[in-house]
């Protein structure tokens, strides 16, 4: 897998800034299986303040393709955060290594309902699933749920 590592070796006080590009592969590395494509431009603002301190900001931008919630189809959600969160290195003479928190806040910026705008979605796979949401709530005396309340009552 691809880290996102800054070095902090070598440099004075004062600001610089890092820039990464996080893909498909990098998210895959995190075993999400909700992920199916991604572009992600990473951008980490690191503030030297003298030998030993040293904070971040972090700026997540671009693109990530997840399913749709109500389709199943690949749906593209455009991602554009700044955590509030300020980093704060380890140590000032180490690599830092952001992957987890890019991971991380870019996870957060999916919203929690996943859906194609109205109209988007594709028919076919709508009425299918629709149709099968009908049918497990039209069916409570499947041959199972008999054989359940069975071994229930004994
Ligand atoms: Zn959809």
């Amino acid at each position: 897998m691809k880290s996102i590592i800054i070095s902090l070796d070598g440099w004075a006080a004062g600001e610089r800034i890092f820039r990464f590009h996080a893909d498909t592969e990098f998210f895959q590395a995190f075993d999400n299986k909700e992920i199916l494509e991604a572009g992600i431009d990473v951008e980490i603002k690191a503030v030297k303040e003298g030998t030993r301190k040293v904070k971040a900001d972090l700026h997540l931008s671009g693109t990530v393709t997840v399913p749709c919630d109500r389709c199943l189809e690949p749906l593209t959600i455009q991602v554009d955060t700044r955590p509030d969160e300020e980093f704060e290195a380890p140590s000032a003479e180490a690599d830092w290594d952001f992957s987890q928190a890019v991971y991380d806040y870019t996870c957060l910026a999916v919203p929690m309902h996943k859906v194609h705008p109205d109209g988007g979605c594709n028919p076919d796979t709508v009425k299918y699933l629709g149709q099968e949401q009908k049918d497990e709530e039209a069916a409570p005396s499947s041959p199972f749920s008999a054989l359940k309340g069975l071994f229930d009552s004994k």
